[in-house]
């Protein structure tokens, strides 16, 4: 009822990426009268965008904690109040995958397009050429029932090789 709602997600869904999404929203909404909200939730996303694009440090995560924890407790009213939650609720439940963004330059999700990356395993890789056909810039090379390979140069990491594989052997390093 009201604003409550329940949004399922799975391992497809980058929490640090879902996080900046909501700081997003709060941008938008946030009606500017009070600093904490018009300013320290910008703050916020500009951290969480540094962290999507590879560039985050650990500091930052003690930047987004602090200024989470004063915006919650300087807002004005309830969207303030609330906009940190997405960002602290994540660093608690999931800090492992800030942690890969951050220091592994990785994003499990395979969400964040900047850190994504695909590689194919050779052990589960039979030669079906689903991967190659849906490559949109054909940077996957391979005969049938022959293992096939990913050149990394030329790959956008657009995912799509990564949902054709019926062998699971398109994996996210
Ligand atoms: S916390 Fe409320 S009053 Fe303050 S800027 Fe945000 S929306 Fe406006
Ligand atoms: S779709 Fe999977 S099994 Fe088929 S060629 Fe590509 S990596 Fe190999
Ligand atoms: S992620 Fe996209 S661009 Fe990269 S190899 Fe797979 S299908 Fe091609």
């Amino acid at each position: 009822m009201g604003s409550g709602g329940m949004i399922v997600m799975d391992e497809d869904d980058c929490m640090v990426n879902i996080a900046k999404f909501y700081l997003d929203f709060t941008q938008d909404e946030s009606c500017g009268k009070c600093t904490p909200c018009r300013i320290g939730t910008k703050r916020m996303y500009e951290i969480l965008d540094k962290i999507t694009i590879g560039e985050g440090t650990m500091e930052d995560i003690t930047k987004l904690r602090n200024l989470g924890k004063m915006i919650k407790d300087s807002a004005l009213c309830g969207l303030g109040q609330t906009a940190p939650n997405p960002v602290l609720s994540t660093l608690e439940y999931f800090y492992d995958e800030y942690l890969a963004h951050i220091q592994d330059k990785r994003c499990p999700a395979g969400a964040c397009k900047a850190l994504a990356k695909y590689k194919i395993d050779a052990d589960k890789c039979i030669g079906c050429t689903a991967c190659a056909r849906v490559c949109p810039v054909n940077c996957i090379e391979g005969k049938p029932k022959q293992k096939h390979v990913i050149d990394a140069e030329k790959c956008i990491a657009c995912g799509a090789c990564y949902t054709a594989c019926k062998f699971d052997a398109v994996i996210r390093p």
